[in-house]
């Protein structure tokens, strides 16, 4: 309908202009045929008055083509004719006329006569008589012809009309191109958008005629779509956060993995409540400096800038890292700004776990190298004793013979002195008293410092070891009631069997209880318990001894096994009862420590291995 009005108008428009062109050309012709005719006239009445020259009735041309000419006729032969431009009729049948160009017709015919008047076509003729001469008339033709006016005013039409037509055609042609490739195209893309968005299908509005159009217009579209959804996809599951920052620091994009870090991150993070928002929105836990200031410094530099992150989600460690770098445009103006995050958790925890690894090798590498040291200054420790043993071993081999003979000798005197009947001064019997006593210490000192001494194993049985427990309590056992000592024993009876020296290993205990007594001066309580344990990883049994005293202070707690360290009064203490116990043990392949006892008092740890490891020392 549209393309029809457009049509009308055009050939409404053209029309006038066609019309006036048309008459143009017809007045034109009107005018010519006026004038020819006005002529005419003058030259049949010349001709009538004789004053026709017959120069002029022969050579009136006009543009080359002939519209006036004059013929004499002979009866209806015609014999000469000028002006006309030869036929084939009059090809070789041109006479001379007997006309003297020189002379007035009317000397030299009879006053003519106008015969006839005819027209015919787009020529019109006048027949004037000469003569007459036997019956035969002689005529002049004058006639003219507006044929050519004619053809060109049809010409002119036809012409007016074609560029009419062709006008009208282009008109149209364009009125359709502009129809069809501006104003459909642009109503339907206005109307797709507006369908579109309001969620209705495109293709119920598509006009047929469209319709090739439109499905290219659609494959590209959907070629567009698939692409479009590609980087989308590639976008979204990239698995790293990425988040486009514009210059103004604002988001123009987020990823899925972005999105997904926030929320676990415990912070609101829609895709649509981060577009457009200030990129300091992206707050993620421990992030310093944030992400706004990255951008910063990245828009300053215009180069990499990076950061770690760390924070901890449902009670796992997360470890990221932050990055952020321009986008360029030309000459590199900043366009936008990347920013991305990276979980490193695994690396991160790979690493934390080889540089664990590292150190516990590191603290294992230092334990080992302190129980090497430990064993070095044993060693030395050892050296020290094993001379100091040998010395004082010498000594107390010396010491001993001369010893023994004071003592005796004193004894004997003593006990003569009390058998004889005359009483002897006081003094000397005093005298006599201390010698002894002290003979008998210098005795127990020898024989500790033998004991010490002493290199050659002692000979050992399988035993249990309540029963050394029980000989050193025969021996101490008077003195506990006297100091007030409770003494309490738990000894399971099935405990395997060790192997040792029964007379050794009750000394090692005396040792140790006659120490607890000393340490309570007041009383107290002595608890033996023993049960069973591992020495190096193999099972073994063990033996504690705890009392109720102030236990040991802690400056002194490392020494108390070094021979001859003592904290008691001169005469009281010789200092070589732990460290005479401590070899002991040490000869039963055995281990003995001390530490206070977190309830106070003492404690000594005795483990001594079982015979024939886990079973083979099992009493029946
Ligand atoms: P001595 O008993 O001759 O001093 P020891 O080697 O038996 O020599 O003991 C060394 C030191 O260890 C003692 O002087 C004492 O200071 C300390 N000691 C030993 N046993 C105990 C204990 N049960 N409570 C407190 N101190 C103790």
């Amino acid at each position: 309908m549209k393309l029809l009005a457009f049509a009308s108008i055009c050939f409404v428009a053209l029309l006038p202009t066609a019309i006036i062109g048309f008459f143009q050309q017809v007045e034109f012709a009107r005018e010519s045929v006026d004038q020819l005719a006005l002529h005419l006239g003058t030259l049949v009445h010349q001709a009538r008055e004789g004053t026709i020259s017959p120069t002029l009735a022969v050579s009136t041309t006009q543009n080359n083509k002939l519209v006036l000419w004059s013929a004499f006729y002979r009866g209806d032969v015609p014999f000469a004719r000028a002006g006309l431009t030869p036929g084939p009729q009059q090809q070789g049948r041109i006479r001379l006329i007997r006309i003297n160009p020189d002379r007035p017709i009317a000397k030299q015919f009879p006053k003519p006569e106008l015969t006839s008047l005819s027209g015919e076509g787009s020529e019109f003729r006048v027949f004037l008589t000469l003569s007459e001469r036997n019956g035969l008339q002689e005529r002049l033709e004058i006639g003219i012809s507006y044929a050519a006016l004619y053809s060109t005013a049809q010409d002119s039409l036809a012409l007016s009309a074609v560029m009419f037509i062709t006008a009208f055609l282009f008109l149209l042609g364009a009125a359709v191109f502009v129809d069809i490739y501006i104003s459909r195209f642009t109503m339907r893309v206005i109307r797709a958008v507006r369908f579109r968005s309001e969620g209705a299908d495109p293709d119920s509005f598509l006009s047929p005629t469209f319709g090739v159009l439109m499905e290219a217009l659609e494959r590209r579209d959907d070629q567009l779509i698939d692409t479009r959804d590609t980087l989308e996809t590639i976008f979204n599951g990239m698995q790293i956060g990425v988040a486009m920052v514009s210059t103004e620091l604002r988001i123009v994009l987020v990823n899925h993995y972005l999105t997904s870090l926030l929320t676990d991150a415990g912070a609101s993070a829609s895709e649509e409540s981060l577009i457009s928002e200030p990129c300091s929105i992206i707050n993620l836990p421990g992030q310093t400096p944030s992400v706004e200031e990255l951008c910063r410094r990245c828009l300053q530099s215009l180069s990499f800038e990076e950061q770690d992150i760390e924070f901890t989600i449902a009670g796992q460690k997360k470890y990221l890292v932050q990055e952020a770098y321009p986008l360029f445009g030309t000459e590199r103006i900043p366009l936008a700004i990347i920013v991305q995050w990276r979980d490193v958790t695994s690396e991160r925890l790979a690493q934390i776990t080889v540089e664990n690894f590292n150190r516990e090798l590191q603290d294992k590498l230092d334990y080992q190298r302190a129980q090497l040291e430990e064993t070095h200054q044993k060693l030395l420790q050892s050296g020290r004793l094993a001379a100091v043993g040998e010395l004082a071993g010498g000594v107390a081999h010396e010491v001993n013979n001369p010893n023994g003979v004071i003592l005796a000798g004193a004894r004997y005197v003593l006990n003569r002195l009390q058998s004889e009947p005359t009483q002897p001064p006081e003094y000397v019997t005093k005298y006599l008293q201390r010698i002894v006593k002290q003979s008998e210490r210098v005795a127990d000192i020898v024989r500790a410092l033998l004991t010490f001494s002493r290199r050659r194993p002692q000979e050992k049985s399988l035993l249990h070891v309540q029963d050394p427990i029980h000989d050193a309590l025969e021996l101490v056992g008077s003195r506990f009631a006297g100091a007030n000592v409770q003494f309490e024993k738990d000894i399971p009876a099935d405990l395997p069997f060790v192997e040792g020296n029964r007379n050794e290993l009750a000394q090692v205990f005396l040792n140790l209880f006659n120490n607890a007594v000393d340490a309570m001066a007041g009383g107290g309580q002595i608890k033996v318990s023993a049960d069973m344990a591992t020495l190096e990883s193999q099972p073994a049994v063990r033996v504690r001894v705890r009392d109720s005293g102030e236990g040991i202070p802690g400056d002194i707690l490392d020494k108390v096994m070094e021979p001859f360290f003592t904290t008691k009064p001169v005469g009281k203490g010789t200092g070589l009862g732990l460290s005479i116990s401590h070899g002991i043990i040490e000869e039963h392949s055995g281990t003995m420590r001390v530490r206070n006892h977190p309830e106070g008092g003492a404690e000594f740890e005795i483990v001594l291995p079982i015979v024939g490891g886990a079973n083979g020392g099992k009493k029946d």
